[in-house]
């Protein structure tokens, strides 16, 4: 048996554990349970799941590109957007293509680029922990099909200024895909932030990624969706695995669009409680760049671990990037309160 030497590049998933009744602050979920008429639509479907689920998921897309101002042929859904970003993968590289993107970011930008046999080109965040457009537009070269633009930034909060994504956007050639992914989208307060869904409806070359696993409390579901051009749509549904959007997730969606007034009410709150958790932070000395999602990012250095493995003791769980950082979801109040406490002792 040979498998594919590359595949050694890859990490291997590492599976954790979280005590019971621990703070969960690690994956950038929203804390409370979707509402009850989700629940109730869940219920409903899993009466039907012994048959396939609708191919195109034409009810969730039609219902988003009439919310979106798009057609149901610019709308692409995926099994998360995760499941999206390696399509996009796949639709424009082949072996030794490049995929840029800022880093640290998105775990997953490395390993689908690397899955797809395509070359990762992370270009570092600048001092604010921020995106840097000129080093970004810098690193594109002829072999350079793809570039993830993450905002807010995973980790680190940040979002690009549309004034600065318009000049990266003139900058790069049409040819190359430009894949905004807005997965936190609904925490984004700054006005200079520019929403990618109007943006990849008039610009052929830009995909607008969003999903339903944060603000729509859906993770568990997977399902994720993007904007773009009717060709890219049509290229995404050749390399999507069949039915692997299911029928429980197409309704709860569904469910959720109409629930989305209660939804984003809960982010607002969670806005305050963002800055909140941050400028108690910075009264006990851990500064935080600003953020635009559900998380913070504390840049501890050498510190990392000791702070993360002080917050599990503490039944706190937080995301640990040794040597780099620690990026703690913003959650139910109480659940912050822990996390504040467990920051206010660690020395
Ligand atoms: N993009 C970003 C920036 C993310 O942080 C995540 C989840 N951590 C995703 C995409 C993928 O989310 P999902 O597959 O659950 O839609």
């Amino acid at each position: 048996m040979r498998l594919r030497p590359d595949l050694d590049l890859l990490p291997s998933y590492a599976a954790s554990t979280t005590p019971v009744g621990a703070a969960r602050l690690a994956s950038n979920e929203v804390d409370a349970t979707p509402p009850p008429a989700v629940l109730a639509a869940v219920e409903r479907a899993i009466a039907d799941v012994n048959r396939y689920p609708d191919f195109g998921a034409n009810h969730v897309r039609e219902r988003l590109a009439h919310r979106l101002g798009v057609t149901t042929g610019q709308v692409a859904v995926g099994c998360g957007s995760v499941s999206l970003c390696q399509q996009l993968v796949q639709i424009c590289c082949r072996p030794g293509d490049e995929v840029v993107f800022a880093w640290r970011s998105f775990e997953a930008y490395p390993i689908v680029t690397r899955i797809v046999g395509a070359s990762p080109k992370p270009v570092p965040l600048d001092a604010d922990w921020s995106h840097d457009l000129g080093a970004l537009a810098a690193a594109v070269t002829p072999s350079t099909r793809l570039v993830f633009l993450c905002s807010p930034n995973n980790p680190t909060g940040g979002t690009i200024g549309a004034t600065e994504l318009s000049k990266f956007l003139a900058s790069v050639p049409e040819h190359v895909l430009v894949v905004l992914d807005e997965a936190y989208r609904e925490f984004v307060t700054d006005p200079t932030a520019p929403d990618g869904v109007d943006v990849a409806r008039t610009t052929p070359n830009v995909v607008a990624l969003r999903t339903f696993s944060k603000a729509y409390r859906l993770a568990g579901l997977r399902l994720g969706y993007c904007v773009a051009a009717e060709p890219i749509v049509t290229a995404l549904n050749k390399v999507q695995i069949p039915y692997s959007v299911n029928t429980v997730a197409q309704a709860a969606a569904v469910a959720s669009l109409d629930a989305s007034g209660p939804l984003l009410r809960r982010c607002a709150e969670i806005v305050i409680e963002r800055d909140r958790v941050r400028a108690e932070l910075a009264k006990l000395g851990f500064a935080t760049p600003r953020s635009q999602a559900n998380f913070l990012w504390l840049p501890l250095g050498t510190r990392t671990a000791g702070f993360a493995t002080h917050c599990l003791r503490n039944r706190v769980v937080v995301r640990s990037f040794d040597g780099e950082g620690v990026r703690v979801t913003v959650g139910a109040s109480a659940d912050n309160d822990a996390f504040l406490a467990a920051a206010r002792t660690f020395t």
